[in-house]
């Protein structure tokens, strides 16, 4: 059965098919599915004008142009000068057209029938009536893509932000695809997403200023938002210290909210060793670049504000080696955590597994001779 979520596939599909349908059957008279709708509206609207049937068809003008322009080559419909105005062309069906309409009306019909099974129909055509209405709504085109897109709220959250009360904001969309992700919804926005209300996020922020020190921003991957500064500055204004987690992928917007003291801390994930880094983040190797991560790590490293490094093991993706390598890539620094794996239904891939806790210290003594700080933490990124 079709994903009931995916309304563009749907929709792509069930065109693609009809167009199909329609080709296969019209072959004999050697009209194309493309054509069909045209000769629809004259048979409907005799004497109608090009310009009217463009706008009825919402096709554009050059398509229309061509594909009646056809359907007179080939005899079906023929055009007439309007008589009071001799600058107008008025489309009608030519005998040839009549003779085969009411087959075509027996195709259409059959088409509707079928996939009319074991639905209410009806509905669905009302229904889809109104999309169409809406999706002729001018505030469809407008650039909507630029405010921020906040895909979970969470009022409070006490792991989230070392020693603070906070809470945390999540972001949708990323642009890695960790197959241990947990949070696939916030990757793979499905089309009925709902994204909260900047502007209600930001009033319940103003009420608990006085309860909170710190907000999380967490995702997906909160910098691939461009608006974030400007709703990053409204909260430091009300007084909270900032937590960015981040995949390190957008190295020149974290430095300038850290040039202008809009975060306090960042938390940033080294997914695996360079070399096996596309893999761990669901990327083609062959078009990834490290250095946009190098980069991030090594401005952290400048120590102009307080962060971490963290690493989800996973078993498929890591083995001991690796968290070695990791590790002396990364060099001593104050915090670095080895987060254990757990595995979840909202996984981008299912089947992965953890290392358990005595694997993970096994692992985690071997790794102090190149970080001395570093520390097993137990829940999911
Ligand atoms: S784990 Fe983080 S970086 Fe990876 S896909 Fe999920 S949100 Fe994006």
């Amino acid at each position: 059965m079709a994903d009931k979520s995916n309304f563009l596939i749907n929709l792509s599909v069930l065109y693609r098919n009809t167009q199909k349908y329609f080709d296969r059957l019209l072959t004999r008279y050697d009209i194309g599915s493309g054509q069909l709708i045209f000769l629809l509206c004259i048979n409907e609207s005799e004497g109608i004008t090009m310009q009217e049937v463009t706008n009825l068809t919402e096709v554009d003008k050059g398509t229309t142009t061509k594909s009646i322009q056809r359907l007179i080559d080939q005899g079906y419909v023929q055009a007439k000068t309007d008589e009071k105005d001799r600058r107008v062309k008025r489309l009608y069906t030519t005998q040839k057209a009549i003779d085969i309409m009411n087959n075509i009306y027996e195709y259409r019909a059959h088409l509707r029938n079928t996939l009319a099974q074991d639905m209410d129909f009806s509905t669905f055509e009302e229904m889809l009536s109104k999309a169409t209405d809406n999706a002729r709504d001018e505030s469809l085109f407008e650039n909507e893509v630029m405010s921020l897109k906040i895909g979970e709220f969470q009022k409070m959250s006490l792991g989230d932000y070392p020693d603070k009360m906070a809470c945390t904001v999540y972001m949708s969309g990323c642009n890695y695809k960790c197959p241990y992700c947990n949070k696939r919804d916030l990757v793979f926005i499905p089309e009925n997403n709902e994204f909260l209300n900047p502007d209600e996020v930001s009033e319940y922020l103003k009420k608990r200023n006085q309860l909170l020190d710190g907000i999380c921003f967490s995702g997906g991957e909160p910098l691939l938002q461009e608006d974030i500064d400007k709703f990053i500055r409204k909260q430091r204004r009300l007084g909270y210290d900032i937590k960015i987690d981040t995949n390190g992928a957008y190295p020149q917007r974290l430095k300038a909210l850290m040039d202008k003291k809009q975060v306090n801390y960042v938390s940033l994930d080294i997914k695996n060793t360079k070399e096996k880094y596309a893999e761990t983040v669901g990327m083609n190797a062959e078009t990834f670049n490290i250095k946009p991560i190098e980069e991030t790590l090594n401005i952290l490293k400048e120590g102009k504000i307080e962060f971490e490094c963290k690493t989800t093991v996973v078993k498929e993706l890591h083995t001991k080696e690796d968290l070695i390598e990791i590790a002396k890539w990364i060099g001593p620094i104050d915090h670095y955590y080895l987060q254990q794996f757990i595995a979840s239904d909202n996984n981008i891939q299912q089947g992965l597994s953890a290392y358990t806790m005595e694997e993970l210290e096994e692992i985690k003594e071997e790794i102090r001779a190149f970080i001395p700080s570093v520390e097993i933490r137990r829940v999911q990124e």
